[in-house]
């Protein structure tokens, strides 16, 4: 995970580098609202921790020109004590989250690490494939409205299925990747077929649309529509 931290004073900068990077995060510095500019469009990070108060630049101007150019990176900002008005405007300016200065370390921590999650559930952690859904989070599944109660093999099979759709996955596949077994040794080929028919009847029995499709003698695909 890759943070750009924008901060003037070296001292502040130094302590946030070397706090991050004991924590396994990969730290760039900015000391200008300029560089902290550039960088961020230069470079691809995972969130920025973008001081308000910089010379020159500063960080209401930087914050606004990036989210007018398109920049989607989570924005921390830290902010004087009593500078309220900093704080909405950061905020109305496409800030995710604000920190008021000065802060413990591990307060910083947990807030960077809440808008990190946050920007993985938005990007990843939900798979679709037309009105199904699953969310990799809350391990919640529907289709269309209806909640699909699975056990924790058949979602584990439906993940793959999702991340594979419409391509073919073969009995090899579920029993190396969902089953993990990494031989042939005992054919689990009637134990997939088993767990294959339970989850097409929860997922597919009661709709029109058919999503999980038998390739006799090959496999299975997950795709709207026959293959
Ligand atoms: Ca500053």
């Amino acid at each position: 995970m890759r943070i750009l931290v924008v901060e003037d004073e070296t001292k502040v900068a130094q302590a946030l580098k070397e706090g991050l990077e004991a924590e396994h995060y990969e730290v760039v510095i900015a000391k200008t609202g300029e560089e902290g500019f550039f960088y961020a469009h230069a470079e691809v990070f995972d969130l920025v921790v973008l001081d308000l108060m910089l010379p020159g630049r500063d960080g209401i101007e930087v914050l606004t020109t990036l989210r007018r150019r398109g920049l989607q990176t989570p924005v921390l900002i830290l902010t004087a004590k009593d500078a309220i008005e900093d704080r909405v405007l950061g905020l109305d300016s496409g800030a995710d989250d604000y920190l008021i200065k000065p802060f413990a370390f591990p307060e910083l921590l947990a807030r960077i690490r809440a808008l990190l999650r946050r920007g993985r559930t938005d990007q990843v952690l939900r798979l679709k494939a037309g009105d199904l859904e699953m969310d990799l989070v809350t391990r919640k599944v529907t289709r269309g409205h209806q909640v699909l109660n699975l056990t924790a093999r058949e979602f584990e099979l439906l993940e793959y299925l999702l991340r594979h759709q419409n391509q073919l996955v073969s009995r090899e596949m579920l029993t190396r990747d969902v089953w993990k077994e990494p031989s042939r040794a005992t054919p689990l080929d009637n134990v997939i077929d088993v767990h294959i028919a339970r989850l097409r009847k929860k997922v597919d029995q009661d709709f029109a649309i058919k999503l999980i499709h038998t390739v006799r003698g090959v496999g299975f695909i997950l795709r709207e529509g026959e293959p």
